[in-house]
């Protein structure tokens, strides 16, 4: 996958994208990341890139003729452009599984009170990472290049553990535990330790319901629950077991 990032601060990208996962994806090509200054495309000697809104009001607006301008040389013929805004959809798993099954994506950061709104005649979808205001779209950038990245082929190296995380099936994750067997007075569930694989895996089902139930509720008004799932919630909500 080929993601483009325009940004006005490129130098925030160099240390989170050369961490951990995405570093790894990087190297083994599975990922391509080009960050692109805004800057660069400025078209005065004093490299402009913002200006007062019409109208008045606070703050600065980020210039239609720059921002237009570096979509337009960077974008691909498949580039599917996102601008990162408090305005759009706010961000979910399955909308990150969608968008991990591009392969051309160019995300547009914004900065100041925000873009010039000729601009978005070239954007084709604004994404928010939740209601309230970032100085700028780089972090929420990361936070869906993060996202998309671990769902990829390859990256995580473990595929089944994308498909078993919160959000996958409209539950959340069962909680986990590792060495030591006993910390702080508290044992690892028995379960755990014995081995068997069928009554860990039903556990950790009856587990995520349990927890989904009690931390997000909402999460279940959307599932479809499958007769197993529908059993475990009975032994939860009536305190049965089979
Ligand atoms: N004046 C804008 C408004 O009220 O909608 C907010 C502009 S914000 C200070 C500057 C930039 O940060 C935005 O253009 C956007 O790129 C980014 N940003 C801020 N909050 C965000 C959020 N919750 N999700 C995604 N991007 C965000």
């Amino acid at each position: 996958m080929k993601i483009d990032i325009l940004t006005l601060f490129p130098e925030m990208f160099v240390s989170p994208f050369n961490e951990s996962m995405i570093k790894r994806a990087r190297e083994q090509g599975i990922i391509t990341i080009n960050i692109t200054n805004i800057r660069d495309f400025a078209q005065d000697r004093q490299q402009q890139v913002d200006d007062y809104p019409y109208g008045g009001g606070a703050g600065m607006v980020l210039k239609a003729n720059v921002l237009g301008t570096a979509i337009e040389k960077v974008k691909g013929p498949d580039s599917w452009v996102v601008y990162m805004s408090p305005q759009g959809k706010p961000l979910d798993q399955s909308r990150v599984w969608e968008l991990a099954g591009r392969k051309d994506l160019l995300i547009v950061c914004g900065h100041y009170e925000g873009i010039d709104e000729r601009v978005m005649a070239t954007v084709n979808e604004e994404i928010s990472i939740g209601d309230y205001i970032l100085t700028g779209g780089e972090l929420p950038a990361m936070v869906l290049v993060d996202a998309i990245a671990r769902l990829i082929p390859g990256v995580l190296g473990d595929e089944n553990s994308a498909m078993e995380e919160s959000f996958s099936c409209s539950l959340l994750e069962y909680p986990q535990y590792t060495r030591p067997a006993s910390y702080d007075e508290q044992e690892v569930p028995e379960v755990l330790l014995s081995g068997h694989h069928e009554n860990i895996r039903r556990w950790r089902k009856k587990q995520s319901l349990l927890r989904t139930l009690l931390k997000r509720p909402d999460l279940l008004l959307k599932k479809c629950f499958d007769e197993e799932e529908k059993s475990l919630l009975e032994e939860i909500l009536f305190h049965r077991e089979n």
